[in-house]
Parts: C-alpha cells; sequence; structure tokens
C-alpha cells in the first residue's frame, strides 16, 4: 500500500498563517518583529533561498532588510554588519545566509551573532539550551520535521528512529529534537557499519545525507515513517529514468526544466514507508514557515514574553 504523502506546503501554510496572527498581536502592542538576513556575494542558490526568506517575511507581517555585502567582503566588515544588527533594538533575527567566501572566517561571523537574535539556531549558546532544554531558538529544517510530525499527529514517545546525518545544522540537532520528544535515538553516519539493517529498526527514519535516492526499500521497515530531508537535482538522462521511469508528471518537469529535484530517499521507499515526505514540497517549505515562526520567537523571548521550549 502506498505510504500517506506528508505533505509539507500544507503544514507550512498553517504555520505561516498562525505567525501572521502573532505578528498582528504583537505590531499592535509596538513589538513588530524583525529580520535582517545578510546575502554575500551572488551564489545563485544563496539569492534564491535569501529572496524566499525576504518574501515570507512580507507575507507574514515581518519586517525584513537584506544587507548585500560584495563578495570581497573581509571577516572585520561583516563582523561590524553584524554588532550594528545586533544593536539595533527592532532587528529580532539576523540570518547570515552560508556559504560565506572562502576569505571570510564563517565561524567568527556566526559566533558573532547575537544568541538572542541567532534565528538560524546555530550559535553554541542555542546548541547548549536545545541540549539542555531550556527555551531558546532551534535550528529552522530539524525544528520544521518536528513540526511536521507533530501536525501529522505521528507517535514520537517512545518509538525507535534513526538519524542518517550528523551536520551540525540537520542531523545533530535532528537527533537532539527527537531526544528531548522522548524517541530512542540512534545516529548514523558515513562510518556506520550495516546501515540498512540499522535503519530498518527505526519507526522514524530521518534522512539527512545529501545522496541521491540512498536510502532504498531494503531500510525501510514496512510502515515507518520516512522523513526526507534531502535536496539533490538530477540533470542526467540516465539518472533520472534510473529514479523515475513511467511517471508522467516528472517526465513533464524534466522535459520543461532540464533538472528535477530528489531527496535521499528512493521513490520505491513509498510502496514500503507508512507516511512519507515528498521532495519538493516535504521538509524543505518547513524551514522557511520555522524561520518565521523561530522570528518571532525571537521577539518575544527578548522581551520577556514566555515561550515554550524548543
Ligand atoms: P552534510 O553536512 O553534507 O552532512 C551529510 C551527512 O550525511 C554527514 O553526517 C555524513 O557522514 C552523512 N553521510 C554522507 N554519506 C553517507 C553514507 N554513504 N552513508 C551514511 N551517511 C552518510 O549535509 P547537510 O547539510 O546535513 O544536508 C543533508 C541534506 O539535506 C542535503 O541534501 C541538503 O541539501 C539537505 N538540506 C535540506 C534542507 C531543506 O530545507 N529541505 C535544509 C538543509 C539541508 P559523515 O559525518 O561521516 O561525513
Amino acid at each position: 500500500m502506498a505510504a500517506t504523502v506528508l505533505d509539507g506546503n500544507k503544514i507550512a501554510g498553517e504555520i505561516r498563517a498562525e505567525v501572521a496572527a502573532e505578528v498582528k498581536a504583537l505590531a499592535g502592542s509596538g513589538m513588530r518583529p524583525g529580520l535582517a538576513v545578510v546575502l554575500v556575494g551572488n551564489n545563485p542558490a544563496s539569492e534564491i533561498y535569501v529572496r524566499g526568506k525576504v518574501k515570507s517575511s512580507e507575507e507574514v507581517g515581518i519586517y525584513s532588510e537584506k544587507h548585500t555585502p560584495s563578495n570581497h567582503v573581509t571577516t572585520a566588515e561583516l563582523l561590524a554588519l553584524v554588532e550594528d544588527l545586533n544593536r539595533r533594538d527592532e532587528i529580532d533575527g539576523i540570518l547570515v545566509q552560508l556559504p560565506l567566501p572562502t576569505q571570510v572566517d564563517s565561524k567568527r561571523v556566526l559566533m558573532a551573532v547575537d544568541p538572542a537574535k541567532d534565528v538560524d539556531g546555530f550559535h553554541p549558546m542555542n546548541v547548549g539550551f536545545l541540549s539542555t532544554q531550556r527555551p531558546g531558538l532551534v535550528p529552522c529544517t530539524p525544528g520544521g520535521v518536528m513540526e511536521m510530525l507533530r501536525r501529522s499527529n505521528i507517535q514520537i514517545a517512545g518509538q525507535d528512529a534513526v538519524v542518517v546525518g550528523r551536520s551540525d545544522i540537520v542531523g545533530k540537532p535532528m537527533a537532539m529534537l527527537l531526544m528531548n520528544a522522548n524517541a530512542t535515538v540512534t545516529v548514523c553516519h558515513s562510518k556506520t557499519r550495516d546501515l540498512p539493517d540499522v535503519c530498518r529498526r527505526a519507526d522514524i527514519l530521518v534522512a539527512a545525507i545529501g545522496r541521491t535516492g540512498m536510502v532504498t526499500g531494503d531500510f525501510v521497515k514496512p510502515g515507518a515513517t520516512v522523513i526526507d530531508v534531502g535536496m539533490n537535482k538530477i540533470t542526467d538522462r540516465a539518472e533520472f529514468e534510473r529514479f523515475f521511469r513511467g511517471n508522467e508528471k516528472r517526465e513533464q518537469a524534466f522535459a520543461r526544466n532540464g533538472s528535477t529535484l530528489i531527496g535521499d530517499v528512493h521513490p520505491e521507499v513509498a510502496e514500503i514507508a507508512g507516511a512519507l515526505t515528498p521532495v519538493p514540497g516535504g521538509v524543505g517549505p518547513l524551514t522557511i514557515a520555522v524561520l518565521m515562526s523561530n522570528t518571532v520567537r525571537a521577539a518575544k523571548l527578548r522581551r520577556g514574553v514566555p515561550v515554550p521550549v524548543g
């Protein structure tokens, strides 16, 4: 039987509507949340992401501004910009779009962001808050996955969860969030032995690897919930055929655009999983929606308004 599709666009829409209502209420009491996005240089993918973030802010009523230093910016210049944004009271969230050019010390720049305005949740202070279950700011993509699970009424407490990937921005915070929600969590990576066997134990399997369609049917326990965080682009016809032969909708999109997006999960998993996030339209839309709710959360935290633990 085909898996239930976990519709990220629908859930992101619900979150955005809630955020818009909160922004309206905060703005009514003179606390309109503000987000500053720093986009360095002309990386086309970063430009698309930032455009989406600014547009989404406008839609929910968050004040936003974009800073676009040139590709030749120095670490000192970026630090000065971040310091200025840290000081400005009307800015609640600061997002430095990665990657930064090689001459910039990215870690130093990210460390300079005031943890109270760190809406990406990457600052070690927020990492610490997450691991000790204190209210802070949680990275947007794993935060979005938790929203997806909760709003889809998927049981987390007591379940076996396997996270494949241990990056600072997805895998590790994902594992921490699932553990905080009382799942029994296993984290896998490129050195894990017998990966399909380990994954087959999962009631909830999260793939955050960056490898096209790597999670095949033999990784999945029948009926498991499978969350596909991966975003990989296919441009090669033979590779396309390997994954999507006979899929008319994909065929049309591939013919039109010369490419298609695929996750880390093989399409055959749809026949085995109980629930599955599509790519595109699964985890991706939730990432931006959670950035919006993180900005509102930052605005509240900074003003001492109580918020739940992330
Ligand atoms: P990353 O930093 O490259 O981390 C990849 C992780 O996968 C690493 O921990 C790596 O293990 C592990 N891995 C790589 N090959 C493996 C293999 N053959 N077997 C088992 N584990 C393996 O990537 P990331 O930033 O976490 O992103 C992961 C994916 O999510 C990418 O496709 C990215 O585009 C996507 N993403 C999507 C969103 C969204 O909004 N939907 C947001 C962020 C990222 P080691 O640690 O041992 O190297």
